[in-house]
Formats: structure tokens, C-alpha cells, sequence
């Protein structure tokens, strides 16, 4: 049966980097809820100004609005997906099951684990090469010129705007109430994985290969 992977853990886990590697090798294609409302950014409508508003400030959009952008992504998978950054709070997750079954398709959950203090220096000193996507860390692996890509000597690195220490704060705050409870909900319905992501991408990378094929 075809299967909805979902990826579960804090912002700064990796899941957005796991979702591309199962995307470029295994043809699975990732669907971030995050990068979708990013890119609602450009759009100059009500709805868009509020999403932005929300994002910044590290809250979370509302079910409905986050259920009807994923039901109209996924309408045209036929195959396995990943989903990054979906579920994110109880009704979500039951939205989701919903869908699912009107897909025919089995979910697994996959939790990547990664202590608080740890999601803080890796989300606040995130940035990211706005040419070529590469992403960079000040602490853990800065470019070799301040706040410029290696890559791209004239790119100015970007910085999230909701990768700010407030805005983080609220984002792992939000993690740990809404979104932290939905594993005990796969965990007891015999569907979830437990990762440990502090270690070697490439390391994580084969425990959740296995789980997707
Ligand atoms: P992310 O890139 O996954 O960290 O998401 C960035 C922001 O997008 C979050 O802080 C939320 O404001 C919003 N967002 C992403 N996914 C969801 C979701 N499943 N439910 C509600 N808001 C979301």
C-alpha cells in the first residue's frame, strides 16, 4: 500500500533535510507545509498577509486553512509521499487520518529527536544561500566569509524571519504543546519510529530509508 510518511520533530530537527534526501533518492516527493505557506508570500491577498503575520511571529496557521492547502497538494499524488511540518496539532492529525483513508493510503510516523538547547543554536544560526538553497550554520558550520555563500560570492546568506530568538522560542513552546502529544497518539496505534537526530545526517538518513520502502 502506498504510505504517507510523516516526519514529527521540533523546528531545526531536520525533517525539512530528510524529506529532500527521501525526495532525491527514493522519488518520494516532499510536501512542507511550511515551504507552502513561504511561498503564499509573494501573493498580495488577505489570506497571505495573515499567514505572513502568523509565521513570523512562530505561531501556528489555523487546521482549516493548513488541512485545505495540503488536501489540494496531495490530490495528485498517486504514490508515496512525505509530509514535513503536517501534522501539527490533535485535529490535524485527525484531519489527516481522514484523508488518508479517502487516498487508500497507510500513514507512518516517523519522530527525529533533538533536545531543546540544541534546536536553539541550530534554528538561530540558520542560513541559507537564496541562489542555491545551501544552508549554513554561524555555530556549527559557517560559510567561509561572514554572512556570504561559498558557493555564490555575491549572495548575501538569508535569514529567516521567524528564525529569531523570540520567534523560536514560541515555535519549540508551540512544538512541545500541540504538536509533542501526537506521538504518544502513533505511538499507540503502533505506527511510529523513534530517530535519534543528533547524529551524522547520513546516519538518520538510512533509519528512516528503511521505514519508507
Ligand atoms: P516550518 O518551516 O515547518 O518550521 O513552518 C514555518 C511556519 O509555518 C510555522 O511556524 C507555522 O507558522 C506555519 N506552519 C507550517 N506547518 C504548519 C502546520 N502544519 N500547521 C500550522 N501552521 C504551520
Amino acid at each position: 500500500m502506498n504510505k504517507i510518511i510523516v516526519l514529527i520533530g521540533a523546528p531545526g530537527a531536520g525533517k525539512g533535510t530528510q524529506a529532500r534526501l527521501l525526495e532525491e533518492r527514493r522519488g518520494i516527493p516532499q510536501i512542507s507545509t511550511g515551504d507552502m505557506f513561504r511561498e503564499m508570500k509573494t501573493l498580495d491577498t488577505p489570506l497571505a498577509k495573515e499567514v505572513q503575520h502568523i509565521m513570523a511571529s512562530g505561531m501556528l496557521v489555523s487546521d482549516d486553512v493548513t488541512f485545505r492547502i495540503v488536501q489540494e497538494r496531495t490530490a495528485r499524488e498517486k504514490g508515496s509521499y512525505v509530509l514535513d511540518g503536517y501534522p501539527r496539532t490533535a485535529v490535524q492529525a485527525s484531519q489527516l487520518e481522514a484523508l488518508a483513508k479517502e487516498q487508500g493510503k497507510e500513514i507512518r510516523a516517523i519522530e527525529i529527536d533533538v533536545p531543546r538547547d540544541e534546536l536553539f543554536k541550530r534554528l538561530t544560526g540558520r542560513r541559507s544561500c537564496p541562489v542555491c538553497g545551501e544552508l549554513y550554520n554561524i555555530y556549527s558550520r559557517p560559510p567561509k566569509n561572514d554572512g556570504v555563500c561559498d558557493l555564490h560570492p555575491d549572495a548575501k546568506l538569508d535569514h529567516r524571519a521567524d528564525d529569531n530568538e523570540e520567534s523560536v522560542k514560541t515555535r519549540l513552546d508551540t512544538y512541545e504543546a500541540n504538536t509533542a502529544p501526537l506521538l504518544k497518539y502513533y505511538e499507540g496505534t503502533g505506527r511510529l519510529q523513534k530517530v535519534d537526530g543528533t547524529r551524522e545526517i547520513e546516519q538518520i538518513y538510512k533509519e528512516i530509508e528503511g521505514s519508507a520502502a
